[in-house]
């Protein structure tokens, strides 16, 4: 038994950060939160640019609906009520994919709500394919089940349940011999966790594919507040959040964690410590000795997801209305993979005639190397003129598809570098460490640390996303707790 007084000192206040610290505030620990930003929320937290929220890491949430994943979540955080949100695709459309490649490819692919309408539409697609896609559809059915139940967190395996569905998804469809067409629209979920589909474990491919079909929601308030709603729930649980806060230094001794050293020189004490931040920062923060080099060496080398790139737009709201759906322009290729795509998302804001439009791609790193040691702020104008140009050509895109936007004003982009120095995530890497079949064995259990007291947590131990993340927490309290305890004082 843990003593209910423990101390634990968490580094980060992203979801995985907040998740983590309101979990273990449940439990009856005394949890502090330190965060670098003078702000908490990491990537959930969106800001502010002429009156207009412009989100970040939060564009949409999947398996909100009574019974589902992240509702129990949700639930058991004690947040469902405070984070108001609206159901998507009540006119059949979650997301739309528009593809210009005539031959191989139909022109648009609706997803749906719901796997009997996901299987109709891929039929009514691809109706040459139907033997082939009813196997598909079974397999996301079955992942859908385990992820709802929960069966990975309350299972005694632990990730290596999941070996047997690491293999490449691209692999399984070739095997099932899929048209160029169908291997694109099925690209897509892979790319929601920035891994390419010929390297995605089928059981990620399928588990991000299912939390979205299964009922996918937009906020009703900005993603600061969601950050709010969850520091003010730690916050009557007892917890605090210190901002401004840089961790600078874990504290070991004899492989045992014994606090953290703050960049102003500071020390706190406490008996857990959980880095709720990419592995390879912790690295930095880990005294030499204090992991044997195996370890440094298995973590100093994860690849890494992609970086993005995205430009907010205000547009006159009377001409460009909400959109109810998000849009997806892909850029594929004869094989049916997807190098690149545009994600839009047009959106009621809240000013009354505005309308913001989102464009989020991927971040061409080689673009921003000239500023790559400059900090945010600091990169000067011909940084902010080559992001206004790339911008402008992705706005003149979308109109393509958009037709001419009204009354258009450009509010904001940001970079990989911007990402990087905001979350500190390596090379602003949207996603965290690559969770592909390649790296599955170096990627898993990283919930755990060879130092005594220091655990991970965020989105790098699980998987990325609301749902990776938030699950990455309770399999990290589930370490910390131990399996039986963990089943008996937690409920979802
Ligand atoms: C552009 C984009 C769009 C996305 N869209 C969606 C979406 O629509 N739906 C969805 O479910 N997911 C989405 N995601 C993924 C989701 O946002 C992330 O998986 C999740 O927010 C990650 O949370 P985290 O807590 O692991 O990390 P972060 O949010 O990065 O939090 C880490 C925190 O640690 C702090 N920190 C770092 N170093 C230190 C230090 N030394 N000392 C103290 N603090 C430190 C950082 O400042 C940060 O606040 C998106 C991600 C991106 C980048």
């Amino acid at each position: 038994m843990k003593s209910q007084a423990e101390k634990v000192l968490i580094i980060g206040s992203g979801i995985g950060g907040l998740s983590c610290a309101i979990i273990l505030a449940k439990l009856g620990f005394d949890v502090t939160v330190l965060e670098k930003n003078h702000q908490p929320g990491g990537l959930i937290r969106s800001y502010t640019r002429e009156g207009l929220e412009c989100s970040v890491g939060i564009h949409y949430l999947g398996s909100l609906g009574q019974g589902q994943v992240l509702r129990k979540f949700f639930d058991y955080l004690g947040v469902t009520d405070d984070i108001p949100v609206s159901r998507m695709g009540e006119n059949g459309v979650i997301d739309r994919y528009l593809f210009d490649a005539p031959e191989t490819h139909p022109p648009s692919f609706d997803l749906p709500e719901g796997f009997d309408a996901y299987e109709e539409n891929l039929i009514q697609a691809f109706p040459a394919e139907q033997a082939c896609i009813k196997k598909i559809v079974t397999a996301i059915r079955k992942t859908s089940d385990q992820l709802h139940s929960l069966d990975l967190l309350y299972s005694t395996e632990n990730d290596f349940a999941l070996l047997d569905q690491s293999q490449p998804y691209g692999e399984i469809l070739d095997n099932l011999g899929c048209s160029p067409g169908l291997r694109s629209v099925l690209a897509i979920p892979s790319s929601w966790i920035g891994v390419p589909l010929a390297d995605c474990p089928a059981y990620y491919h399928n588990m991000a594919l299912a939390s979205y079909v299964s009922s996918s929601w937009r906020l009703q308030q900005s993603g600061t507040d969601m950050a709010d709603v969850l520091v003010n729930r730690l916050q009557e649980l007892g917890g605090k959040v210190i901002t401004g806060a840089e961790t600078d230094k874990i504290l070991v001794s004899s492989r045992v964690a014994e606090g953290v050293q703050l960049k102003t020189g500071e020390c706190l004490n406490g008996s857990l410590v959980i880095a709720a931040v990419h592995p390879q920062v912790v690295l930095q923060m880990l005294p030499d000795g204090a992991v044997k080099p195996s370890y440094r060496n298995r973590i100093s080398k994860l690849k890494n997801t992609h970086s993005v790139f995205s430009v907010h737009a205000r547009i006159d709201a009377e001409e460009h209305p909400e959109i109810p759906y998000n849009i997806f322009k892909i850029e594929t290729n004869r094989h049916g993979d997807v190098p690149d795509l545009k994600y839009y998302q047009i959106r009621r804001s809240e000013k009354q005639d505005s309308s913001l439009l989102s464009i989020l791609t991927s971040g061409q790193d080689e673009t921003w190397a000239p500023w790559k040691k400059t900090r945010s702020g600091r990169r000067g104008n011909e940084y902010d003129d080559t992001k206004e140009k790339f911008a402008m050509e992705l706005i003149g895109e979308a109109e393509e598809l958009f037709g001419s936007f009204k009354d258009l004003k450009m509010l904001d982009a940001y970079t990989p570098l911007t990402i990087r120095d905001w979350v500190n995530s390596p090379d602003g890497s949207a996603y965290g460490v690559l969770r592909s079949s390649s790296q599955i064995l170096a990627t898993a259990l990283l919930n755990r640390t060879p130092v005594k007291g220091l655990y991970l947590a965020g989105q790098n131990v699980m998987a990325p996303g609301v749902i990776g993340t938030i699950m990455g927490s309770f399999a990290t309290v589930k370490f910390i707790l131990g399996a039986d305890e963990f089943r008996n004082k937690i409920r979802l």
